[in-house]
């Protein structure tokens, strides 16, 4: 096992007092620096850095990135939300270096779904029933994974089906 244990902080933004959400930085107790290609292989990260060794990961509106010594991850709703991340990341963390073997480690970030091929599959009609001002935030914001093509209620059952076959090309995890 890589990955053992780690100590966690957990913040509000002190620049927003009135955020709902916290942030949570792990301190962790062994050095992964060298399982990051092998974890950026298997779960597609958003960013890579090559040095210091560093991936972040979208997911559900939060942004993950796990660093040599440390794991930040913020838009989290509680202390609870974020240790549920860090073991299922803890998980992730010591499958890779277990497997590291039959992996091929990747340098750099996944290919990201286009924010103009996703306008293209909706109506256009910025009919703002997806509780978005446009097509083009919702485009926007699917690409990065916190929409998704059930979220357009104005789409036709095939242009679901394609929108969804489009972003199901790219990893989004958790
Ligand atoms: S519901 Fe669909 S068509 Fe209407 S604005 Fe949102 S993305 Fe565009």
């Amino acid at each position: 096992m890589l990955l053992k244990g780690w100590t966690k902080e957990i913040t509000r933004a002190a620049c927003r007092p009135e955020a709902q959400t916290v942030h949570c930085l792990a301190r962790l107790e062994q050095h992964i620096g060298e399982v990051i290609p092998y974890l950026n292989a298997v779960l597609g990260g958003y960013t890579y850095v090559l040095e210091p060794p560093s991936v972040t990961f979208r997911s559900q509106g939060k942004l993950i990135s796990v660093h040599d010594d440390h794991i930040a991850i913020n838009a989290l709703q509680d202390a609870d939300e974020a240790e549920k991340i860090l073991l299922w990341l803890q998980r992730e963390i010591n499958d890779a270096w277990e497997k590291r073997a039959e992996i091929t480690p990747s340098f750099q970030a996944a290919p990201r779904p286009q924010v103009m091929a996703i306008v293209k599959l909706l109506p256009k009609t910025n009919c703002k029933q997806c509780g978005q001002p446009s097509c083009l935030v919702f485009a926007s914001l699917a690409a990065e994974g916190g929409k998704g093509a059930e979220h357009c209620p104005a789409l036709s059952p095939e242009a679901r089906e394609q929108l969804a076959a489009y972003l199901s090309r790219f990893h989004f995890d958790g």
